[in-house]
């Protein structure tokens, strides 16, 4: 991960421009790091969530990691799910999701990582205001 782009937090409503292409929830590197927060787990406890509990790790001191099975943090998260007959992906337990993903994307540096599609609706919007500030 590159601390210098992680120097580079972007605005939440980029969010909006998602196009659901999974990146984020399949990448085993992203997995690795992904945290649940104490108002997550007392969420999941209070919904009766064993499902999804099953899969959090206590690390110690307030802190959970996801997705771990046996010990093992898991290559994707278990709960995404391929659009069928579609290039995208979906959350199924999108209403009660982690914070972590809620939040996503977060910095600069992780959307580089991740190489997530946003970015490229990004560059493909400001082309095109180049394109019509310069006529
Ligand atoms: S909980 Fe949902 S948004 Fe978060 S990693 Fe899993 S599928 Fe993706
Ligand atoms: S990588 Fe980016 S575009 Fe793809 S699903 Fe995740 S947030 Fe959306």
């Amino acid at each position: 991960m590159s601390n210098i782009l992680d120097d580079h937090p972007v605005p939440k409503w980029l969010g909006a421009a998602c196009n659901g292409c999974g990146k984020c929830c399949i990448d085993s590197n992203y997995m690795l790091n992904l945290p649940a927060t104490l108002s997550d787990i007392r969420r999941w406890r209070k919904e009766k969530r064993e499902d999804i509990l099953e899969y959090v790790d206590f690390i110690g001191e307030g802190v959970y990691d996801l997705w771990v099975k046996e010990g093992k943090s898991l290559p994707r998260c278990p709960f995404v799910r391929k659009d069928r007959g579609k290039p995208t992906y979906h959350c199924t337990i999108h209403e009660t999701r982690p914070q972590a993903c809620r939040g996503y994307p977060l910095t600069a540096g992780q959307m580089v990582e991740l190489g997530c599609e946003i970015l490229d609706e990004i560059e493909s919007v400001t082309m095109r205001i180049s394109r019509a500030k310069s006529k």
